[in-house]
């Protein structure tokens, strides 16, 4: 039987068992000093700072929004195309959420529309590097200084990637990370906050630290849930559980994505589970899957290496862009094409799971109805919204990420030669 390949990858330690036992054992499944060695551990890494852990990535901008104290009405830009958690988690910080274009050729913030979007009550920005790829910040910086706004990386999807040798997350005011299951760095949840300056440091890990603890029972299913996500995208067992769904909703033309991702919703007041303590066992896994990082995100390039290969050729298809200066770690590896939806279900049919959208288009939810889009309206976002994702994480072995580009390779070239 064809055994299907998963959109999703988890990246996991062959000892998580093994680490959180050691922590049980120690009485330091909660508090404890990995903490404390992962932050350390991380600020390194980045190059410089101070990190923070937090319960979540949001959170950790949650903090960074609060530490700054921007003065009321103050405005923050947002590219239109991100995690609609994002916005929102602005606004419950109190600051007004203006939209901006992302550039379609590389899915990020678009330095014309941050400019566009500046008004005299613009305090903030935030750069996501959006499926891995580091934003212009040689511009953005430029502008940022020339309208002194705050600059708040928004790192989830780019853990290791750099500009100009220069991790992301320490290029200009703060930056945050996520360690969700999918994420670069998988702590089954969690996040991280990077500050540059000693003050401002001092006042997020004021934030973060006056949080209660996690009760033992929340994280012990928080890691269950994670080993249940981790057995259920193994290549096998998505054969015989998801991939039916997914099968018959190319038929039917469903969308099985939206019982899997949290619901789109204010998430004001903040849901309980968010304020709380990042724990020690989960920590200890951060801690010991950075030594792994660079090997990971080597295997996620080498596949996208071989996807470029297999489709950079082919008309009308275009492959992810690189500019110069900048390193891809392709959380997500983003192709155009024509007739995409049709070539989704193509490949869907022949085992391969495309996904479509993985982020959302904020300026057109009803969420955010009513929030000021730049002048220029957010065009970008909905063509990059029109891009397929192929699978190249780093857990697909050789031969996997070689059977998904020549079966991707054959769908897409067979439609070249259909016309349009
Ligand atoms: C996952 C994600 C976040 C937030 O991370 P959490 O840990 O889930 O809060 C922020 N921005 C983007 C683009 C993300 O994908």
């Amino acid at each position: 039987m064809l055994t299907a390949i998963s959109r999703y990858g988890a990246r996991v330690l062959r000892d998580t068992e093994q680490i959180v036992a050691r922590c049980k054992a120690r009485g330091e499944f909660i508090q404890g000093p990995h903490i404390v060695e992962f932050e350390d551990a991380f600020a390194r890494r980045a190059g410089g700072g101070h990190a923070i852990a937090a319960s979540y990535g949001r959170m950790a901008f949650y903090y960074i929004l609060k530490a700054l104290d921007l003065p009321p009405g103050s405005e923050i830009i947002v590219p239109a195309l991100t995690f609609w958690v994002v916005p929102d988690l602005a606004r419950v910080a109190g600051l007004k959420v203006v939209f901006a274009d992302v550039d379609p050729a590389t899915f990020t913030l678009d330095p014309g529309a941050l400019e566009r979007a500046i008004t005299p009550a613009t305090r903030a920005v935030v750069p996501t590097h959006l499926y891995g790829l580091p934003c212009d910040m040689g511009a953005i910086l430029k502008i940022a200084a020339r309208h002194n706004l705050k600059v708040i990386e928004d790192c989830a999807h780019a853990l290791g990637a750099t500009v100009a040798g220069q991790a992301v997350g320490a290029l200009g005011d703060a930056g945050f990370f996520s360690f969700q299951t999918l994420k670069p760095l998988n702590c089954y949840g969690g996040g991280m906050a990077l500050v540059r300056n000693a003050t401002l440091a001092s006042r997020v890990r004021a934030l973060a630290t006056q949080e209660p603890w996690p009760s033992t029972e929340r994280v012990k299913n928080r890691l269950l849930v994670g080993r249940l996500q981790r057995i259920f995208i193994k290549p096998w067992v998505f054969t015989i559980s998801a991939f039916p769904i997914l099968w018959v909703s190319s038929l039917v033309g469903a969308n099985p994505d939206v019982y899997l991702w949290e619901k789109i919703r204010p998430l004001h007041p903040l849901p309980e589970e968010y304020c709380e303590r990042f724990p020690n066992v989960q920590a200890a896994l951060g801690l010991a899957e950075l030594e792994k990082l660079d090997e990971w995100t080597d295997r996620t390039r080498r596949h996208a290496r071989v996807m470029d290969q297999a489709l950079g050729d082919l008309p009308g298809i275009t492959v992810p862009q690189v500019p110069p200066g900048r390193t891809h770690v392709y959380y997500q590896y983003c192709v155009y094409g024509p007739q995409r939806d049709e070539l989704v279900v193509r490949c869907v049919r022949k085992g391969i799971d495309v996904e479509t959208l993985h982020v959302d288009v904020c300026s057109d939810l009803d969420l955010f109805a009513g929030e000021r889009v730049e002048p220029l309206g957010t065009p970008g976002a909905r063509r990059a919204a029109g891009a397929m994702q192929i699978p190249v994480y780093s857990t697909l072995s050789n031969e996997q990420a070689a059977r998904v580009a020549r079966v991707v390779r054959r769908v897409l070239a067979s439609s070249g030669t259909s016309g349009t």
